[in-house]
C-alpha cells in the first residue's frame, strides 16, 4: 500500500518521503499525546503539536494527489480504474485507517473532475471483475490468488508478472471495451 496506483503503461507513483516522515512524525506525537495526564497543561500543548502536524499531513496528501491527478489527466484521453470499495476493503483485511489515509478516495475524486473539465473520461470497472486473478496474457482465471503473491504466475501459459500490474492490464482491456460498447 505504499503506491498510490500502478498503470498499464508501467508507471507508478509512490508516496514521496517528506510525506511518510510527517507520518512518522505524526505517529510518534500522537504516542507522546497518549502518555501525557489527563487535564495537564503538557497535555493541552502536545494536543495543538499533534492537530498542527495532522493539518501538515493532510495538506502535503492533497498537493500529492491533486499533482498525480493533473499529470494523469494531462497524459490521456480516458483513464479506467477498478471501482475500489476502499471502506470495505479497510474492514475486511484489517487494514484500519491506513487504507483510506492512502487517499486513493480523494485521488478518484480529483481525477474524476480534473477529466470532466477537459472532456475527457473517467471508467471504473466493476469491482467483481476479476482484474487480479486473470491472466492478461492469455486470460485464464485462477480460483484463487492471495494478497503476499506479489507476483503473478499463470499455470496456463507460464508468464510471470508483477501482480499489480497484470491487474492494470486487464482493467485497460476492459474499460476500453466498455468505452466502444
Ligand atoms: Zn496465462
Amino acid at each position: 500500500m505504499k503506491e498510490l496506483y500502478v498503470s498499464s503503461d508501467g508507471m507508478s507513483a509512490e508516496y514521496p518521503r517528506y510525506y511518510r516522515q510527517s507520518l512518522d512524525q505524526l505517529k510518534r506525537e500522537q504516542r507522546k499525546l497518549s502518555l501525557c495526564q489527563k487535564g495537564s497543561e503538557n497535555r493541552n500543548k502536545q494536543r495543538i503539536k499533534v492537530a498542527k502536524i495532522h493539518e501538515k499531513v493532510t495538506n502535503q496528501r492533497k498537493d500529492f494527489l491533486h499533482k498525480q491527478s493533473k499529470q494523469i489527466t494531462n497524459a490521456v484521453d480516458a483513464v479506467c480504474i477498478e471501482d475500489l470499495d476502499m471502506k470495505g476493503m479497510s474492514q475486511a483485511l484489517n487494514f484500519g485507517k491506513s487504507v483510506m489515509d492512502n487517499g486513493f478516495g480523494m485521488f478518484v475524486t480529483m481525477l474524476n473532475y480534473k477529466l470532466m473539465d477537459q472532456g475527457k473520461q473517467l471508467v471504473k470497472i466493476d469491482r467483481w471483475f476479476p482484474s487480479s486473478k486473470r491472466c492478461s496474457s492469455c486470460g485464464t482465471v485462477k480460483n484463487t490468488l492471495l494478497l503476499s503473491e506479489r507476483t503473478y504466475h499463470c499455470e496456463d501459459c507460464g508468464m510471470k508478472m508483477d501482480r499489480d500490474y497484470n491487474a492494470s492490464i486487464n482493467i485497460k482491456v476492459e474499460g476500453i471495451r466498455l468505452l466502444l460498447a
